[in-house]
């Protein structure tokens, strides 16, 4: 209410200029099936799974009918897409039904692909079963292994069909309109305060409300007072000081974000200003991917042609976004601030990911004279994983298997340690299909061929089927052609390497427990439990994800339930890989996910 909200209330799409949202309502649609829900996203707002089941929650959630009393919106926001000033971009997609208070918290509910907003541009306000399962699923997952995101609470399917495209052969396909209820304390983004933006010089673009800077002005007040009152308690009377504040809260946040980002082998994929969350919340699932593979320079996202997303550039990226926030901002902090800010991401970075990093080794003692050799270590990690194109998650996980140095048994784990990392590296002939986009155009076609016929084997191996196809046609255009030979795979291939990394880990085993009095048996206990909290053994692979959808576009969402369950308890043990095959399938064993 205490925003100012643009005046006309029909579902028509039109540049807002003084307004950070729109009235408008969700457009019901055909026969609404729940497809899934997650059980403790509800809780959030107080509502439970006999709700869930009654027609008038599931006509709501669906955007057929409101809420007694409920004002739906819409938010205005423009973003850096890919580096350049967009304009305003964004939500076309995405309606808040309004916000709820439960247990003395505070929670925004918001519809995703309900209906044309204001800010649709083109596009039809709607999503598919495809994308709304993928945000859906992984929302849920993210929350599970402790990472700070927006949530998901249900996902409901329709008979109204949209029109999409799928890959790149122009043939249109009609999909069924899905709605995902997303659950956050807030959903406000980087991008929200851009709307003020001066024309850009790259872009000549401008923000919808630039000549009306009383609206950033209200925008800050609003987000400070209701989501740091700490910083509004002490600063609402200086404006300078409550936004150095705030942005420093932001970077920090922003920095440990994306540090367990990496930590865990997330890739988002789409890192522009839009989708960045003022509360340090991961926000915005779209073509994000899980490393199976380890490759720092993964590319999720088959429009980043640039590879400006990729896993290794996301830190860089992160903190390019929180420079562009305090750009927004820049009437109301001195520039000196905002050197600081960012150092602040730096710090904070860097002191996240080497804490994360060191409960996912099981270092339980350091100083800081150990920050650069653990660092190193941490860094040779993950040149060997690179060099043998390793599992992300189950390469970490194995590590717990070791023991200190002076256990008992400790020669024994040593053995089953290096067994296990060797098994987590992908074989050679896996490591030559890895590296697909460099095969001859030939080979390259009929790996096409054969990843339409069976996905998962691209998918496994961390090459998505959309981006070889994509490799092709950069190839038709520039008629490049490389071969991967076996002599060059073997270059890369350093199974060896294990050999030597796992000596310098055990050596700084040997000086973590210098010292240390507990008897080694509880020091084995306690540090593999650190290590297995840190170290998930199930994360949602591209391929699970894959197999859910496909059974879910049949009307099977047996697996789509069967997955988030397993998604909830990511660190268990107990997970084989093998339930995952049981779970995901239903009847045909020809339709089998070899894993
Ligand atoms: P994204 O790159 O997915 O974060 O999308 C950026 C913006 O594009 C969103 O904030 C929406 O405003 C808009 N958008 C995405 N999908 C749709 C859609 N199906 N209909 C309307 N607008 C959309
Ligand atoms: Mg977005
Ligand atoms: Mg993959």
């Amino acid at each position: 209410r205490e925003l100012p909200i643009d005046k006309e209330e029909h579902n028509f799409t039109r540049q807002v200029s003084g307004a950070c949202f729109s009235r408008v309502d969700p457009t019901p649609v055909d026969n609404p099936t729940i497809v899934a829900y997650s059980k403790s996203a509800l809780e959030l707002i107080g509502l439970d799974e006999e709700h869930v089941q009654s027609k008038i929650v599931l006509d709501t959630l669906s955007g057929c009918k409101k809420f007694n009393g409920s004002e739906t919106y819409a938010h205005c926001y423009c973003g850096h897409q890919f580096g350049n000033f967009a304009g305003q971009l964004g939500d076309g997609a995405a309606i808040y039904l309004g916000e709820v208070v439960h247990k003395d918290k505070r929670y925004e509910m918001q519809l995703k692909g309900a209906g044309k907003t204001p800010y649709s541009r083109e596009a039809d306000g709607r999503k598919v079963l495809r994308s709304s399962i993928r945000e859906f699923l992984a929302s849920e997952a993210m929350h599970y292994l402790g990472i700070p995101t927006t949530r998901a609470g249900t996902i409901i399917t329709s008979d109204t069909k949209v029109v999409r495209d799928i890959f790149y052969d122009g043939n249109a396909k009609l999909e069924k309109a899905s709605i995902v209820l997303r659950i956050s304390p807030s959903f406000i983004r980087f991008g929200s305060f851009e709307i003020c933006k001066q024309t850009d010089s790259m872009t000549g673009r401008k923000g919808p409300s630039f000549n009306k800077p009383q609206t950033l002005v209200t925008l800050l007040d609003y987000c400070v007072k209701h989501y740091y009152p700490e910083i509004w308690e002490v600063h609402s009377n200086n404006k300078e000081k409550m936004c150095r504040e705030f942005l420093m809260e932001i970077s920090k946040r922003t920095a440990e974000l994306v540090a367990s980002w990496q930590c865990i082998g997330f890739c988002h994929g789409v890192l522009n200003t839009d989708n960045m969350s003022i509360l340090g919340l991961t926000i915005d699932y779209g073509p994000y991917g899980f490393l199976d593979r380890y490759d720092p320079h993964f590319i999720c996202n088959a429009s980043d042609s640039g590879g400006r997303y990729t896993y290794e550039r996301q830190p860089e990226i992160c903190k390019w976004n929180v420079g562009k926030l305090c750009e927004a901002l820049t009437d109301f902090i001195p520039s000196s601030d905002i050197q600081d800010i960012m150092e602040c991401f730096d710090v904070n970075y860097n002191k996240s990911y080497l804490s994360r990093s060191r409960e996912k080794l099981g270092i339980l003692h350091a100083t800081e004279a150990q920050d650069k050799q653990d660092m190193e270590l941490i860094k040779e990690f993950y040149n060997v994983m690179e060099a043998n194109g390793s599992d992300f998650t189950n390469t970490w996980r194995c590590l717990s298997n070791l023991n200190f140095p002076t256990s008992e048994n400790f020669k024994e784990s040593h053995e089953i340690t290096l067994t296990s990392l060797k098994e987590a590296s992908s074989t050679l002939e896996e490591l030559k299909l890895a590296f697909a986009p460099k095969m001859e155009t030939r080979e390259l076609q009929m790996f096409v061929q054969m990843a339409q016929m069976n996905p998962e084997l691209l998918n496994r191996i961390g090459v998505g089927a959309n981006i070889v196809l994509r490799e092709l046609q950069n190839r038709e255009k520039m008629a490049e052609i490389k071969d991967f030979s076996d002599e060059e795979a073997l270059k890369v291939y350093q199974q060896n390497k294990w050999n030597d990394w796992l000596n310098q880990y055990v050596k700084r085993l040997e000086a973590d427990i210098e010292g240390v009095n507990t008897d080694i048996k509880t020091l084995n206990t306690e540090r593999r439990n650190i290590m297995n909290k840190a170290n998930p053994k199930l994360i949602l692979r591209n391929y699970i994800a894959q197999s859910v959808i496909e059974k879910a576009e049949r009307g099977d969402f047996i697996p789509a339930n069967n997955i988030l369950k397993l998604l909830e308890t990511p660190f268990e043990d107990h997970l084989l890989e093998s339930n995952i095959d049981r779970l995901t399938l239903t009847d045909n064993k020809e339709e089998s996910v070899n894993r």
